[in-house]
């Protein structure tokens, strides 16, 4: 892993994504090597062209932060990293800015895929208004292979339990689900206790990872390798597919009581205008 320091003028930037007014990345790059990695366009605008996504670490530094307490804005943390990056451990940065994040106006949501968050109950504790959210796409055998370095979703599930008996709002973000490889009720089911809700976001392939992804598939299912390309092969292919398993989501929690989802499906409507 390339690691390096470099100058960051702020730390907190403005978002087009619908979910959220601000963004904050603490680190350019990250560990956790998944596959289908949406972030991994940041490679060619951070100065890392040609380089691996996942294979070089920018961890940002000198920065100042606003004195501006960001009333009723939403700031999402890691959505171009995880903000628990196996490097976190060391450089402590998403623990500093949830530091200068205690006494702030804004609802903060930290998003992550692993359970080393645990280490910052103390600060999460002080946000008045903070939630936590675990990216689960998959069992523990199949991320092995998509997410090879991500801590393994048995072990983000133990972690959602704890800060949810610690009192921190906690959701889900079943994200990617990935044709015909993620057992989407099995997951809710398992967490639907310690969360507050669900979000569920589909597996969107463009750029370079729509090929790895293929590959992957291919290496490892050959079987099951024509019938996932299918669905990537036409807009149309694509739609239909994700229509019928939008339904389907819509089914399934309905027998999940009152726990309320959101459907992130189709990324151009996450966006602002
Ligand atoms: S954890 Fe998030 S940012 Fe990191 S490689 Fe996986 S999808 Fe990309």
């Amino acid at each position: 892993m390339n690691i390096n320091h470099v100058n960051a003028r702020s730390i907190i930037t403005i978002t087009k994504l619908k979910k959220a007014d601000y963004t904050i990345n603490p680190y350019i790059g990250c560990t956790h090597g998944c596959a289908y990695c949406y972030a991994e366009y940041m490679a060619r605008f951070s100065g890392h062209k040609g380089e691996k996504w996942c294979s070089f670490l920018d961890v940002k530094e000198n920065y100042t932060f606003p004195s501006d307490k960001f009333q009723d804005k939403n700031i999402l943390i890691g959505s171009a990293t995880d903000p628990y990056n196996h490097f976190e451990k060391q450089f402590e940065k998403t623990r500093s800015i949830l530091q200068y994040l205690t006494d702030s106006l804004a609802h903060i949501e930290v998003l992550t895929k692993s359970p080393m968050i645990l280490r910052d109950i103390d600060i999460l504790s002080k946000i008045k208004n903070v939630t936590v959210g675990f990216s689960l796409s998959a069992s523990d055998e199949i991320a092995r292979l998509i997410e090879p370095y991500a801590p393994p979703p048995s072990e983000r599930i133990k972690a959602m339990r704890i800060l949810h008996s610690a009192g921190i709002t906690v959701f889900a973000f079943i994200s990617p689900v990935i044709p015909f490889f993620s057992d989407y009720q099995t997951i809710v089911k398992a967490i639907k206790e310690h969360v507050a809700y669900v979000g569920f976001e589909n597996l969107n392939l463009r750029g370079s990872f729509k090929s790895e992804v293929f590959a992957l598939i291919k290496e490892h299912f050959p079987n099951m390798s024509q019938k996932f390309a299918s669905i990537y092969y036409s807009k149309q292919a694509f739609y239909r597919y994700w229509h019928i398993q939008e339904r389907g989501i819509h089914k399934f929690m309905q027998t999940m009581g009152n726990l309320p989802y959101k459907m992130y499906f189709f990324h151009d409507d996450n966006k602002k205008e």
